[in-house]
């Protein structure tokens, strides 16, 4: 496995593993590699033959008062992670090679980055946006791999993609759950707290259930999502919101496919999850 800091060499690698007339993947990371990221590898693999997964903790998508600072940086596991799972290359980029001169562009996409995440975590999606168009750019892969368990990014990706004519393809793959959607912020909560997140997930479910048993009204149905939450524990709710699965907008009555996407503060972490009905 080659691991590359600069932009340079990953452009190296890249020609030589073209030249070589190998299809490449991209799996965008922050790091902290866990069972989810190792699905998305592993979904790379079976798809491509050289497997890039970067690892870069991007600044400027987290606002002034989040965890940047002390988001989890565990490189040497990570780099034993992507070893044991056949990746290629590790692209981990310091933040200066990433943001290495003035930096007056940048990826604005309208409409469905405004509700959900977009309403807590102003500026968020036009920094993830930019950040992978500079990874398509710099790795230039035939397929990226998102995970379900972050919707809104990935629909704000394929969005950008469609809209830009990037040449690649997308493909979003299953949220991962260990009860709780697995996520390298889970490393924050300590037993009780992960006990109480498990709320999230349960409180989807009971929505599911609503649906199959004919129930619409999609109120009626964040209220019960909330009595869930609100019964498990001390939690701040950013949102819980039925919306349309392709155009993000809220949605009454269920009479169309629909993403269920919830996003709580069960303190110190800030944890998200959806299903799709
Ligand atoms: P992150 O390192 O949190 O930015 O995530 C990198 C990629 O892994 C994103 O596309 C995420 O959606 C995906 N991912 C993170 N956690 C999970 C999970 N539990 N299941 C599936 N994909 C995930």
């Amino acid at each position: 496995m080659k691991v590359a800091n600069t932009i340079a060499s990953v452009r190296k690698y890249i020609a030589a593993a073209r030249r070589a007339g190998k299809s490449i993947s991209l799996v965008p990371t922050m790091g902290a590699l866990h069972i989810g990221h190792v699905s998305l590898i592993k979904a790379a693999r079976k798809k491509t033959d050289f497997v890039v997964v970067s690892i870069f903790v991007n600044p400027t998508q987290f606002g002034p008062k989040e965890d940047f600072k002390k988001y989890p940086r565990p490189i040497k596991k990570d780099l034993q992670i992507c070893r044991a799972n056949g990746v290629a290359l590790v692209f981990n980029p310091s933040v200066k090679q990433m943001y290495h001169c003035e930096n007056l562009t940048s990826v604005n996409v309208k409409k469905i980055t405004e509700p959900l995440c977009g309403r807590c975590r102003p500026g968020h999606f036009r920094a993830v946006a930019t950040i992978c168009a500079k990874l398509f750019n710099i790795v230039q892969p035939d397929i990226a791999f998102f995970g379900q368990k972050d919707a809104q990014q990935a629909i704000v990706i394929k969005q950008m993609v469609t809209d830009l004519d990037m040449p690649l393809k997308i493909v979003v793959c299953p949220t991962i759950r260990d009860g709780l959607a697995v996520s390298s912020r889970n490393k924050y909560l300590n037993s009780r707290q992960k006990k109480q997140a498990l709320c999230l997930y349960e409180s989807l479910q009971k929505a599911k259930k609503m649906v199959k048993s004919g129930i619409t009204d999609t109120a009626k149905i964040i209220k019960q999502m909330k009595e869930i939450i609100r019964k498990a524990g001390p939690a701040k709710i950013d949102y819980i919101e039925i919306i349309d699965a392709r155009t993000l907008e809220k949605v009454k009555k269920i009479d169309r496919k629909v993403l269920i996407a919830l996003a709580v503060k069960i303190s110190p972490a800030r944890l998200i999850d959806n299903i799709v009905l």
